[in-house]
């Protein structure tokens, strides 16, 4: 099953992709995660994406295409996994297609997470993320056992420098101009789902799976 994730940042596509990848053991492939990842380790790949991601703007498409299309071709990849934060242009997505057609493959679903930007705007500001190993949370939707450490890993959390205020207004901008003209490429490739991402996470994730199974 080949499933990607749409949606505005924060919309809580990362969450319900997490929840999705196990229930269905296919990886979750997020590129803003192999982003940070690359920066961690300070590789040159995450320097050069560090200088859009502050910004609040996407990392050109020559960087990110390549990347998920030998992602996707790992052995791991081979039943099928969930795309999240990619294609986030209609170039992106010409390129999935493309290199999805070469194999005589397509996209199965596309699930778009639909929330309202004043929604957003709230659910960013509560953010929290893991400095050390990657790990998410939220203050009030996803907390940590104990308050602002890693469960996974004890180091403090951090707010990302991209969930700050300003930052998260310019990703919605980015996101209505280049990535909401997905909706309409999907549509057109009829694969495309809506889900109220307004709702509790739990409820979001049980429509998720009735379209899914
Ligand atoms: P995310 O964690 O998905 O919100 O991604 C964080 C940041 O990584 C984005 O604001 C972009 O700067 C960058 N990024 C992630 N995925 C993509 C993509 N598919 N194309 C371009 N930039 C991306």
């Amino acid at each position: 099953m080949k499933i990607i994730m749409l949606g505005a940042p924060g919309a809580g596509k990362g969450t319900q992709a997490d929840r999705i990848s196990k229930k269905y053991d296919i990886p979750h492939i997020s590129t803003g995660d192999i982003f940070r990842e690359n920066l961690r380790q300070g590789t040159p790949l995450g320097k050069q994406a560090k200088e859009y991601m502050d910004q609040g703007l996407l990392v050109p498409d020559e960087l990110t295409c390549n990347l998920v299309v030998d992602r996707i071709a790992q052995d791991d990849a081979a039943e099928g996994y969930i795309l999240d934060g990619f294609p986030r242009t209609v170039p992106q997505a010409e390129a999935l297609t493309a290199a999805l057609k070469e194999r005589g493959e397509a996209v199965d679903f596309a699930i778009d997470v639909d929330v309202p930007d004043s929604f957003i705007m709230e659910r960013m500001s509560g953010r929290r993320s893991c400095p050390k190993c990657g790990a998410g949370y939220h203050v009030v939707f996803l907390a940590p056992k104990q308050e602002n450490i890693c469960d996974q890993c004890g180091s403090e959390l951090v707010q990302r420098d991209d969930d700050k205020p300003e930052t998260v207004s310019k990703r919605l901008d980015v996101y209505h101009a280049q990535t909401q003209p997905l909706i309409e490429y999907y549509t057109a490739a009829g694969v495309l789902k809506t889900v109220d991402g307004t709702r509790k996470m739990d409820e979001v994730f049980e429509e998720i799976i009735s379209i899914l199974d």
